[in-house]
């Protein structure tokens, strides 16, 4: 008989796992009561970037913080009412960007996306994805002509893991995208890294891809662990009870109350995300680029042109504010020479966020056979193939793709 895995969670993460662990032969199933691919890794930037280790928290960034906070147009929005709950995750944030810890972390980030696109490629090659991902680079783009001195610190991290990283002028610059408005001066262009033009369809595809090979998708929530023994059998969900064996628990943002039940307490906050796509729009952009001082993204995809940023500290139950995509939107026009007209999509979605960048990729030190696989923040499309090969090796007792010490869930 083939072990059977059951997967909460068919956004990135989950699928990636899924099919990571049907190769290692298990038969598998994803609980979801939405469809896959349709909450954060619905909307996201699209960048799956190998190169990608520069932690949230950074040595000077608390110093930007008041200024972000007061400007309304500014990429932080904390509502004071949340202060008091978020509190303990803002205090092991701000700890996260000491220098020592900023080099620990950027080397844990580094390890585990160094392989993504290699993990990628035979999850596009079997899901018919090939055509989604490709190999553009990302830009960074600056008003300063100082700006990437002004990033030393970020760019020596990136050099010290390898990263190849060109320093452009603003004539390089504006000759590399003639897209990008006057304003910028400088950037700085990181030839490896890759993009997905549609991140939605994307795990869609790898959805459809479980359920060709075997595996289930069942639409129902999952609503607590069915404890017997002292260990879990089961899942009360929306749909009945859900007899389990291998369990992986990948939930995103909504992971927290159930590692809780299966006895791991975890520090994951939402760090809500913005975008607004203006649907048909071809602006030239042809790399996906970030406004180094405003913090967003202009990313061309399959639809239009996407603007996608804001951290927005303000839980899972809030409702939307949609001002902030329309903030976006404001400095996207700004940014590109020319955004055509067309339909404006909003939208926002919760990153699971640790507060030490690192996603939670861990046997349960608890429970046999219980791991988890969430906590990715602002990389969980980069980490999505590279998790899922972990999970996998980690389910199957194979040797694992990368060391998962800095990932630990009891590392906190
Ligand atoms: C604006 C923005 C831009 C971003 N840009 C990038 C980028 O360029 N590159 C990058 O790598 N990352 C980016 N990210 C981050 C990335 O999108 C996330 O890290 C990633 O999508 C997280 O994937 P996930 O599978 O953990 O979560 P999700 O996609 O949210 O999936 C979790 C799934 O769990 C399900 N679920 C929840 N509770 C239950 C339950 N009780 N029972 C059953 N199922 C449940 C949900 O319905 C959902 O489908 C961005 C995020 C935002 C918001």
């Amino acid at each position: 008989m083939m072990p059977r895995a059951t997967i909460i969670g068919a956004g990135i993460i989950g699928v990636c796992s899924a099919l990571y662990l049907q190769r290692a032969g298990f038969a598998v199933e994803i609980l979801d009561p939405e469809p896959p691919g349709t909450m954060c890794s619905f909307g996201n930037a699209g960048g799956i970037c190998p190169g990608s280790c520069i932690p949230i928290a950074g040595p000077g960034m608390l110093r930007h913080v008041p200024g972000w906070l007061l400007d309304k147009e500014g990429p932080l929005h904390i509502p004071l009412l949340y202060l008091p709950r978020l509190l303990p995750w803002l205090l092991r944030f701000i700890a996260a960007g000491r220098v020592a810890e900023v080099r620990r972390i950027s080397r844990a980030m580094r390890a585990l996306h160094a392989p993504t696109l290699a993990c990628y490629a035979p999850l596009l090659h079997e899901s018919g994805s090939t055509d989604l991902v490709s190999k553009r680079g990302q830009l960074f783009v600056y008003e300063t002509e100082d700006g990437p001195a002004r990033d030393a610190f970020g760019l020596g991290l990136r050099r010290e893991a390898g990263v190849q990283v060109e320093i452009l002028d603003e004539a390089a610059l504006h000759d590399l995208e003639p897209a990008l408005a006057p304003i910028f001066r400088s950037g700085v262009f990181l030839p490896e890294q890759g993009q997905c033009a549609n991140p939605g369809r994307l795990v869609a595809n790898l959805a459809r891809a479980v359920e060709r090979n075997g595996g289930t998708i069942r639409r129902s929530r999952v609503h607590g662990v069915v404890m017997q023994g002292g260990r879990p059998s089961a899942l009360a969900t929306d749909a009945g009870t859900h007899a389990v064996e291998t369990l992986v628990v990948a939930a995103g943002a909504w992971s927290g109350p159930i590692a809780r039940q299966l006895g791991s307490k975890v520090p994951l906050e939402t760090e809500r995300g913005y975008h607004a796509v203006v649907a048909g729009a071809d602006t030239g952009l042809r790399v996906q680029t970030i406004w180094a001082e405003r913090k967003f993204v202009a990313a061309p995809m399959e639809e239009g042109i996407r603007f996608a940023g804001t951290v927005e500290l303000a839980g899972l139950g809030a409702a939307p504010d949609m001002r902030r995509a329309d903030v976006l939107l404001h400095h996207g026009r700004r940014m590109l020479r020319h955004v055509p007209n067309g339909t404006v999509q909003r939208w926002m979605g919760h990153r699971p966020s640790m507060p030490d960048s690192l996603p939670v990729i861990s046997a349960s030190p608890h429970h046999r056979d219980v791991f988890f696989a969430f906590g990715h923040g602002h990389m969980g499309l980069i980490g999505g193939s590279v998790t899922g090969r972990l999970i996998a090796d980690l389910a199957s007792g194979a040797t694992p793709i990368v060391d998962p010490a800095p990932y630990r869930v009891d590392r906190f």
